[in-house]
């Protein structure tokens, strides 16, 4: 094929769909109905919410409303890094004290585990490795960032995280350029969409009811109102992440950032031959604007990075539609990363968002005098902490209902944190616009002049966007 980006698929929501096929819509809802628990959103966050309730009370009645159809989001459309970072770690530690954040890392390491442990268990074949993560540095500047966030990631209990020179980097993956890397065994390369409609296939055996086709437009205590009926429930849970601005009254709590993709044709054996990756580890580096990828299960690269990062209103994608130009920019990191594969056709290109809170952190939350539950905000590290917060969300309203206590989960420092909403526009749009923009700055700079040191700009957008 070739590597013409006119060539190339555009949205059709992902590569993992056009692998793994589209699965048959369930049935919208009917009218009006009652449930014991209501999940407005049929992502990660939402099915392993329901999953974890419905085993722990296997008589409750629980409703997923999905407004097109489960793994729709960015649960069918990530980069399958299934890692232990979680937005917001170090801020929870300046507001709650270290032990609280220590407290938290470690839960998300075990959440890689368990995240392999309920798919074997469900027999969800997801195509996971746990490979674990390389991040690589390919400047001075990015390895003195490198060097820090090791440093910190040690302090944090990761004992087991090891710091590579460019000699033993290139062992792993040759990186054109990379001057050192810094691995972790807390990760693994998986497929979303597998693990997406797996999850949901087990979710409706245990006996949850899922209604798909059925855009929840407003969520009141113990309401749930669709064009098609409205579902009472003491309980209403809102899993909507990057979406969560379509809902009445929330158009500026969560700002739907995004992220978009590429998946190359599948290499030769000579082609990977060149690049090494014989671990199947996730790959990052250390750019403000950073890249992420995995070598796929069935011989691609899938690589990630940010394009157009915000569109005005908060509006969300079109079906996965990238820009063009966000494509030629993400073609151009993969062959910047590995000049050996200039002639490679990208196949797939496709977009998602996320969820980003004002203060770039993740939560859970269940208001005990509403009834009303939510979690998200996770910006890029959603794949385990959607587990981490579903199983938390499990407890909480257990423990509300008076059907358990609280909980090593219910005590984490993410749970019940607050922020303030985002600006109004068109503050949001120029804020989002020129932090990146500033970002993609300092990065060139970074690479043309090869200091040590990190440009004072991108120091300067982290502040402005509220990120440290
Ligand atoms: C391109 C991309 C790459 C990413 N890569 C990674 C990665 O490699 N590793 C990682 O850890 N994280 C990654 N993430 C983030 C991760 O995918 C998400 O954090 C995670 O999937 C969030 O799951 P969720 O269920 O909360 O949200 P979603 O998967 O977005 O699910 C929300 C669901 O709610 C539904 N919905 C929304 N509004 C309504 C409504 N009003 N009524 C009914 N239904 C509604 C949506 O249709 C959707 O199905 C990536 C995200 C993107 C977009």
């Amino acid at each position: 094929m070739s590597s013409s980006v006119s060539s190339v698929v555009n949205g059709g929501i992902s590569h993992w769909y056009a692998d793994d096929g589209f699965p048959a819509v369930r049935e919208p809802l009917g009218g009006d109905a009652s449930a014991d628990v209501v999940i407005v959103g049929g992502g990660y966050t939402g099915l392993w919410t329901a999953y974890y309730l419905k085993k722990a009370a296997p008589f409750l009645r629980i409703t997923v409303l999905e407004q097109k159809f489960c793994g729709y989001g960015a649960s069918g459309r990530n980069g399958g890094w299934l890692y232990n970072g979680i937005a917001g770690r170090d801020r929870y530690a300046k507001l709650h004290g270290r032990e609280a954040a220590v407290r938290l890392q470690k839960a998300m390491n075990e959440t890689v585990d368990e995240v392999v442990r309920a798919a074997g268990e469900e027999g969800i074949e997801a195509g996971i490795h746990k490979g674990g993560v390389l991040e690589v540095a390919t400047t001075p500047a990015q390895l003195a960032r490198l060097k820090a966030f090791h440093e910190l990631e040690l302090s944090y209990g990761e004992k087991d995280r090891e710091l590579y020179g460019a000699g033993e980097t290139a062992e792993r993956i040759r990186v054109a350029d990379a001057v050192g890397s810094s691995w972790t065994p807390h990760g693994a390369r998986l497929h979303p969409v597998k693990l997406v409609k797996g999850l949901a296939a087990a979710v409706e055996a245990l006996g949850v009811t899922i209604h798909e086709l059925t855009p929840v437009a407003e969520i009141r205590p113990k309401h749930a109102v669709t064009p098609y009926g409205t579902v009472r429930a003491p309980y209403i849970l809102r899993c909507t992440e990057g979406f969560t601005a379509s809902l009445k009254g929330q158009r500026r709590t969560w700002l739907p950032m995004n992220s978009s993709m590429i998946a190359t044709e599948p290499l030769t054996a000579g082609q990977w031959e060149s690049v090494g990756w014989d671990g199947l580890e996730t790959l990052g580096d250390m750019a403000h604007a950073y890249m992420y990828a995995q070598r796929t299960a069935d011989g691609r690269i899938a690589l990630g990075g940010r394009g157009a990062p915000y569109r005005f209103g908060s509006k969300t994608d079109n079906d996965g539609r990238t820009q063009a130009a966000t494509v030629e920019a993400l073609r151009e990191i993969l062959v910047r990363f590995f000049p050996s594969l200039a002639g490679v056709g990208v196949e797939h290109a496709w977009s998602g968002v996320l969820g980003v809170p004002r203060d770039w952190c993740a939560t859970v939350t269940l208001d005990r005098s509403t009834g009303l539950g939510w979690a998200g905000g996770y910006v890029g590290s959603g794949v385990a902490t959607t587990n981490l917060a579903a199983r938390t969300l499990r407890d909480l309203v257990q423990f509300d209902s008076g059907q358990g206590g609280r909980t090593e989960l219910t005590d984490l420092p993410w749970v019940g944190h607050k922020v303030r909403k985002w600006e109004p526009e068109p503050l949001r749009w120029l804020g989002v616009q020129g932090m990146y923009a500033t970002y993609r700055a300092a990065d060139r700079r970074e690479r043309a002049t090869y200091s040590a040191e990190s440009s004072k700009l991108a120091q300067f957008a982290d502040r402005v966007a509220g990120r440290h």
